[in-house]
């Protein structure tokens, strides 16, 4: 755990009451402050209360008065479609609002650092996709080269959960956009943007509003490096934002959608080549081809991400070959559950949005696509790149026929539930094809989470196969 400093005695209001949030209680507690916790759902706030933490019903009149700072969160709303009732309250009393992040990121570097021959490090990832396998990738490569590293964040432990780092520590952190809008404190040596796609536009006031979410993971604290995809114009704005003229190496642009080239640091990938240029010549390449963990045009651009992040680490190319070699990749993104008769099945639950199941659709051919569920803002035209691959679509969830509609020039078969679908494409995949979940849809008009999802996909394929 990593105990809050500069608390010391302060009441501190904890809203929300799952694993960030009683591991903030945790480590406020392990400060010196006071939790003052509340949750709206009862069985919550009992955990807590059997841990021994205050509970308050935050949102009453008056119940901020003693309240030092407030700590929400990541699922509950602090701004658009519309503040949560106890955050409106201390915005209007003036209470300042944060989130784990910042007070992670207050607390990081205590007095021990000064025996220390290495600082320890953050290395932060944001962005739209990929983040998860990015952060995952970059931990796995430090750790087979055997440097100490921690995951948390979104990721792995809650980032107050995390040990205080040893001697040449690095710790990895997965940040979304709502973590980094609202951390007070967002400091991170390392930062990397993956890359941006419409996506929670309605926590975020629409597209500007959710860049620069993102955005503040390298405004607020400056960076030493910042790993920056430049396949979108956001990705190209912030590059330059933060570099003072081409050959300035703070930042290392990323892309799978052209050669870069210039005197600063660039890292790219074309066919399946990794290649990283600085100073205008050839520093590293490495065939990613063959790395059964990272199918696929996206997940060369988190190869390309974490390669940055590595470099900037101090890690040799050979080093970061060798751990991309042995990532399995994570489960629920582009993940091959299973093959038979020359059929391979994929599971990408994780593809809750467009952006990401085109890619996944991208990533491979012949594909009978499971796909459906509840579907988000902007309708479904991004998939049209993926669609060419596409033998056949079996579409599940509540809407499915309003979703076939939507899916044009692709033949597509109704199939509301997870059993049926995987039933059909069973049945009509033949030798060298693929049956990909990827939903390009939330999950919930069926299930808790995209990891019910993907867990029912897999029991359903390996119950049909083993029968
Ligand atoms: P995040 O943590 O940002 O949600 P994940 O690594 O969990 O990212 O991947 C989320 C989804 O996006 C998965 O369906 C995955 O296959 C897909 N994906 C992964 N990397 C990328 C990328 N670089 N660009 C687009 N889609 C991606």
């Amino acid at each position: 755990m990593i105990p809050v400093r500069g608390m010391d005695g302060a009441r501190v209001g904890v809203l929300g009451l799952g694993r960030s949030g009683l591991a903030a209680a945790r480590a406020l507690a392990a400060g010196g402050a006071v939790p003052v916790c509340w949750d709206d759902t009862e069985p919550a706030r009992a955990r807590a209360e059997e841990e021994g933490f205050e509970i308050r019903d935050l949102g009453r009149e008056d119940a901020l008065a003693d309240i030092a700072r407030l700590v929400v969160s990541p699922g509950i709303p602090h701004l658009y479609p519309e503040p949560n009732r106890v955050v409106a309250a201390a915005l209007v009393a003036g209470v300042p609002v944060d989130n784990d992040i910042g007070l992670f990121f207050r607390s990081f570097a205590t007095p021990s650092w000064d025996e220390m021959d290495t600082v320890p490090r953050v290395v932060a990832v944001t962005g739209s996709n990929g983040k998860s396998t990015t952060s995952a990738l970059i931990h796995h490569v430090l750790t087979e080269a055997g440097r100490p590293a921690q995951l948390g964040g979104n990721i792995g432990r809650g980032v107050l959960d995390l040990d205080p780092p040893g001697d040449g520590g690095v710790v990895v952190l997965e940040l979304s956009s709502y973590q980094t809008e609202l951390a007070r404190a967002l400091t991170p040596d390392v930062a990397v943007f993956t890359n941006l796609s419409p996506d929670h536009l309605d926590r975020h006031g629409g597209m500007g509003g959710y860049f620069a979410a993102k955005r503040r993971l390298f405004a607020e604290g400056g960076p030493d490096r910042a790993v920056i995809g430049v396949d979108e114009a956001e990705g190209r704005f912030l590059a330059d934002q933060l570099s003072e003229g081409p050959e300035d190496d703070r930042v290392i642009r990323v892309s799978v959608a052209r050669k870069l080239s210039g005197p600063g640091w660039q890292v790219f990938a074309r066919k399946g080549f990794l290649s990283e240029y600085r100073k205008g010549r050839q520093a590293g390449s490495i065939d990613l081809r063959r790395i059964r963990g990272l199918p696929g045009a996206h997940n060369h651009q988190n190869a390309c991400a974490a390669y940055g992040a590595c470099r900037s680490l101090g890690l040799a190319p050979r080093q970061i070959e060798a751990g991309f070699a042995s990532f399995a990749g994570l489960p629920h993104r582009s993940q091959v559950i299973a093959e038979a008769k020359g059929v391979t099945f994929v599971n990408d639950s994780k593809a809750t949005n467009v952006d990401s199941a085109a890619k996944a659709l991208m990533a491979f051919d012949r594909i009978r696509w499971i796909c459906g569920g509840l579907q988000k803002e902007g309708g479904l035209a991004g998939l049209t790149p993926g669609l060419r691959n596409v033998t056949k679509a079996y579409v599940i969830g509540r809407e499915a026929q309003n979703f076939a509609l939507g899916l044009d020039g692709v033949e597509a078969e109704i199939c509301t539930t997870m059993e049926v679908a995987v039933a059909r494409a069973l049945e009509e995949a033949e030798a060298g094809e693929t049956v990909l979940l990827a939903p390009a849809a939330a999950s919930f008009d069926q299930y808790d989470n995209f990891e019910q999802r993907g867990d029912d996909f897999t029991r359903q394929v390996r119950a049909r196969l083993g029968g």
